[in-house]
C-alpha cells in the first residue's frame, strides 16, 4: 500500500492552527494508514543505555510536531522532546486561544458597523466567563489532534522533559541520555520583557496568563503595538474591555504604512485608543486601587486595571546549553544558514528559535517538505527532503549503515 502524501500530512497539520474552520477535519484515510503502517516503522534502539535515532526534535510545539510526525512517516526513527506539553504555543498560550476570541467579538462588531449605515441593533452582552471556556473548549478539541496518544500511534518516541545538549551529539532529557544523526531545535520564544522601571515589580500578563482570565479586564494597557499587541487589543476591545495601546514608534511597525493606516483608523473606530510615539519612563503598581499607571517620557500618566506586555519574544535557549554542542547563538536565537543548520553539522534549528519570522506557518515550513529544506539539502535528514518511497528506503538504509 502506498504511504499518505506528505501533502496531506502537510494540510492536516496546517488544519490546527485554524481550528474554528477545520480542527476536527481530518484525511481519515491517511490517519488511519499512518497509525496502521506505525509498527512496521524504525524505532530509536537502546544502546549502552542511549536512545539512538535518526531525528532527536527538540520541543514539541508548530515546528516540532509537524517536523517529527513528517519524520516518522517517511521511515526515520524519532524521538521527540517536549518540554512543556504537547502543542504550545500556537495550541496553548498563542494562535489558538488568541483567535478563540476574536471569533466571539464578531458578533458585537456588528451592530456598530450596521450603526455606521443607519441600522440601529441592541448591543449584544458578552459573557467573559463562557467565552473563556470557549477558549479552554476549542483548545481542548484540538489537544488530541497534538497529544502524545497520537504521536506514539505515529511511531514517535515521545519523551516529556526539558532538554539539554549534553555534548555535540547528545541531548539528556527526563533522566536520560539520546544520541542521534540529526537533531533538530524547535523550542520557539517568550514573551520579552523589556527593561523598563517599576515593570519588574509590577504584576503584569503576557500571553502566558492572559488567556487564563476569567473575568473581564476593566481597563487594558497593551505595552507594543506589534502583531500580538494590536490582535489582543482587539481581541478585549470587542469583549468590552476598555483598551490603550502604548507604543514607542508606530503600531505594527513592519507592515506596509498604507495598510497599517486603515488598520489604525479601524482600531480606532472599534474604540481602541492607541498611543504611538510613546516613551516609556516608568510603569507602577497601585495597590490601594489595585490598578497599574503607565508613566511616559513627557510626563503623561495612563492608568489601567490590568497590564498586556506584548513587547516582542526572546527565543527559548535557556537550559539547552547550546555552547555543550558547538552552537552558535545570538540574542536573536540560533544562528543557521540557508539549510537551517547551526554551526554544529548535526544540529538544525527550526521555528521561532532560529531568528527569522515569528510565525506558525514558516514553523510549519521550515519543517516541511519544500524550500530551503528541500532545495538541495542531502545534509538534513532524508526523511524531510522527498516524499518518495524509495528516498526513505534510502534514509533507512544510510542510517543502517552508519
Ligand atoms: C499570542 C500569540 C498569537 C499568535 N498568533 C499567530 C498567528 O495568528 N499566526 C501565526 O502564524 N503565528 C502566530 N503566533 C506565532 C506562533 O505561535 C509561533 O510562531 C509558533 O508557535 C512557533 O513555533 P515553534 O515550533 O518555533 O515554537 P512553539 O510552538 O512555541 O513550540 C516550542 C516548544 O518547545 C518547547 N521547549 C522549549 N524549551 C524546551 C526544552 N529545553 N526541551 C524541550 N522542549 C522545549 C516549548 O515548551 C514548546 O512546546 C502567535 C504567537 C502568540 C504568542
Amino acid at each position: 500500500m502506498r504511504p499518505p502524501s506528505l501533502e496531506i500530512l502537510a494540510t492536516d497539520v496546517k488544519q490546527t492552527a485554524y481550528p474554528t474552520e477545520c480542527a476536527l477535519i481530518r484525511n481519515k484515510a491517511a490517519h488511519d494508514h499512518a497509525k496502521s503502517s506505525a509498527s512496521q516503522r524504525p524505532h530509536p534502539q537502546l544502546r549502552n543505555g542511549v536512545l539512538d535515532a535518526d531525528i532527536c526534535v527538540i520541543g514539541a510545539g508548530s515546528g516540532g510536531l509537524s517536523l517529527a510526525a513528517g519524520a516518522v512517516q517517511m521511515g526515520a526513527s524519532v524521538v521527540l522532546i517536549a518540554k512543556h506539553g504537547m502543542g504550545d504555543d500556537r495550541l496553548n498560550t498563542g494562535c489558538v486561544p488568541s483567535k478563540a476570541p476574536l471569533a466571539a467579538t464578531h458578533a458585537p462588531q456588528s451592530p456598530q458597523e450596521a450603526g455606521r449605515l443607519g441600522a440601529v441593533l441592541p448591543e449584544p452582552a458578552i459573557d467573559f466567563g463562557r467565552v473563556h471556556a470557549h477558549v479552554r473548549g476549542v483548545i481542548g478539541a484540538i489537544a488530541p489532534h497534538d497529544s502524545v496518544e497520537r504521536f506514539e500511534g505515529l511511531g514517535v518516541t515521545v519523551i516529556q522533559g526539558a532538554a539539554r545538549l549534553t555534548g555535540p551529539a547528545e541531548v539528556a532529557a527526563a533522566g536520560r541520555q539520546f544520541r542521534a544523526r540529526r537533531f533538530v531545535i524547535a523550542t520557539g520564544s517568550t514573551a520579552a520583557v523589556p527593561p523598563v522601571p517599576g515593570l519588574a515589580e509590577t504584576p503584569f500578563l503576557t500571553n502566558e496568563t492572559v488567556f487564563d482570565l476569567t473575568e473581564r479586564p476593566g481597563h487594558l494597557l497593551v505595552l507594543r503595538g506589534g502583531p500580538i499587541g494590536i490582535q489582543m487589543a482587539q481581541a478585549f476591545r470587542g469583549l468590552g474591555s476598555e483598551v490603550t495601546v502604548v507604543e514607542r514608534t508606530m503600531i505594527l511597525p513592519r507592515d506596509e504604512p498604507e495598510a497599517v493606516d486603515v488598520l489604525r483608523a479601524i482600531l480606532q473606530r472599534q474604540g481602541i485608543t492607541i498611543t504611538e510615539g510613546a516613551q516609556v519612563a516608568a510603569i507602577r503598581p497601585i495597590p490601594e486601587s489595585r490598578r497599574v499607571e503607565v508613566e511616559l517620557a513627557d510626563g503623561k500618566i495612563i492608568v489601567g486595571s490590568h497590564l498586556l506586555v506584548a513587547a516582542g519574544r526572546k527565543p527559548n535557549m535557556d537550559g539547552l546549553d547550546l555552547s555543550a554542542a558547538g552552537v552558535e547563538t545570538t540574542s536573536r536565537g540560533i544562528t543557521v544558514d540557508a539549510r537551517l543548520r547551526t554551526s554544529n553539522r548535526r544540529v538544525f534549528a527550526s521555528g521561532d528559535v532560529a531568528g527569522g519570522p515569528q510565525f506558525t506557518h514558516v514553523a510549519g515550513y521550515h519543517a516541511g517538505t519544500r524550500g530551503p529544506v528541500r532545495a538541495r539539502s542531502i545534509s538534513l535528514p532524508r526523511a524531510m527532503v522527498s516524499s518518495s518511497t524509495s528516498r526513505a528506503r534510502c534514509f533507512r538504509a544510510r542510517s543502517a549503515r552508519r
